[in-house]
C-alpha cells in the first residue's frame, strides 16, 4: 500500500519518526509521501525523502498559511503553531466535532525561514527542484471551514496563493495535491479556469476528498484522482457535509482511488482518538475493499499502481 499524504514532517513525530517509518514498512506500506503545508514543513518533507529510500515529498503552502507569507507574519504563525500543538490533545479527545482540525497549523518548527511575500514562490520552486524525490505540489487549495485553532483565511488571498502554485506546478510539470474543505465549488471553478495549466494526463489528486457527488464528478471529469483517509471509517456525516465518504467511494472508479492517512490526523476506527500513523493506511485500504467488494490484495495492487502512475514513482 502507499500512503500518498501524511505529515511525518510535523512536530507530532519528532521523537519517533524512524520507528513510524519502520512500523509502516513492516505493516506492508511500501511508499510514504510526506506533504508540506508551508515552506519549513515542505523543507522537512524533502529532507525526510532524501534520508529514507521509500519516502517521497510534496511541497506547497496550505490555504491556512496563505496569509502568513511575510517574514513577520511567519514568525507569528510559528507561535500559533506552538499553541496549536497543545490544542492537538483537545482535538484528539473531541474528534466527534473535528475531523481535520487545522492540519495546516500543526507543523510548528523552531527553524526560522526567509519567506517574504515576493520570495515565497521562488523559495518553493527552489525546494521543489532541489530533489528528484519531490513528486508534487501540495497541499494547496481552499479551506472555508471555521476551525477551533484556525479561522477562515481571506478567500481572495487563498485563491491567489492557490493559483500561483497551480502555475508553478505547470512550470515544473508536477501533479497537484489539493486540499479542500467546504470550498469544492470554488476549487473546481479555479481548476476549470486554468485547465490549460493542468497536466493533460494525471493532473493530480484531491486529498481527503469531501463534498457531494456533483463535485466528485467534476473532479473526475478533469482527470483527478480521489484520496481517502481513516475518516471513511467514521459513522455519520462530517459537519456541513451531505454525502458520506462511503457513498463517494462507491461512485469513484477503482482506477481513480488512492489511499492516505493524513497522519497525525484522521485516525481510523478502532484507533480513533490516538495519533494516526502511516501504517494505518492498511485499514483504509481494507475498508475501501469492503465497499468495492474486492479483496484487500486487489485493492492494494490497484491503489499502489494508481499512486505510482500519478506521481511517476518507478
Ligand atoms: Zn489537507
Ligand atoms: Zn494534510
Amino acid at each position: 500500500m502507499i500512503d500518498v499524504h501524511c505529515h511525518l514532517n510535523f512536530h507530532a513525530f519528532h521523537k519517533d519518526v524512524d520507528e513510524c517509518i519502520q512500523d509502516a514498512k513492516q505493516a506492508g506500506v511500501s511508499i510514504i509521501i510526506n506533504v508540506g503545508t508551508k515552506l519549513d514543513s515542505s523543507e522537512k518533507a524533502v529532507a525526510l525523502a532524501n534520508t529514507y529510500e521509500n519516502l517521497y515529498a510534496i511541497v506547497g503552502v496550505h490555504p491556512h498559511h496563505a496569509d502568513k507569507l511575510t517574514l513577520n507574519q511567519e514568525a507569528r504563525s510559528m507561535n500559533q503553531g506552538e499553541i496549536a500543538t497543545s490544542a492537538f490533545g483537545q482535538t484528539r479527545n473531541d474528534e466527534n466535532v473535528i475531523l481535520n482540525e487545522s492540519e495546516g497549523s500543526q507543523d510548528s518548527s523552531a527553524e526560522p525561514q526567509n519567506d517574504n511575500h515576493e520570495d515565497w514562490l521562488k523559495e518553493l520552486e527552489k525546494l521543489a527542484t532541489s530533489s528528484k524525490k519531490v513528486v508534487g505540489i501540495g497541499e494547496i487549495g481552499l479551506d472555508y471551514f471555521q476551525y477551533q485553532s484556525n479561522g477562515i483565511v481571506d478567500p481572495s488571498l487563498q485563491k491567489e496563493v492557490f493559483e500561483a502554485q497551480i502555475a508553478l506546478a505547470h512550470t515544473l510539470k508536477l501533479p497537484l495535491q489539493i486540499h479542500g474543505r467546504h470550498a469544492g465549488v470554488d476549487i473546481l471553478e479555479i481548476l476549470t479556469h486554468h485547465k490549460n495549466l493542468l497536466r493533460p494526463e494525471n493532473p493530480g489528486m484531491f486529498h481527503c476528498f469531501a463534498g457531494d457527488i456533483e463535485i466528485l464528478k467534476k473532479a473526475l471529469d478533469l482527470g483527478f484522482l480521489i484520496g481517502f483517509d481513516g475518516n471513511i471509517t467514521y459513522p455519520g456525516l462530517a459537519p456541513g457535509e451531505t454525502t458520506s465518504l462511503s457513498d463517494i467511494a462507491r461512485v469513484t472508479p477503482l482506477e481513480r482511488i488512492v489511499t492516505e492517512t493524513d497522519s497525525p490526523f484522521l485516525t481510523p476506527i478502532p484507533y480513533r482518538g490516538s495519533r494516526n500513523t502511516p501504517s494505518r493506511v492498511i485499514l483504509v485500504g481494507e475498508f475501501l475493499a469492503k465497499i468495492k467488494g474486492i479483496s484487500n490484495e486487489e485493492m492494494d495492487i490497484i491503489t499502489t499502481e494508481n499512486a505510482k502512475k500519478l506521481f511517476t514513482i518507478l
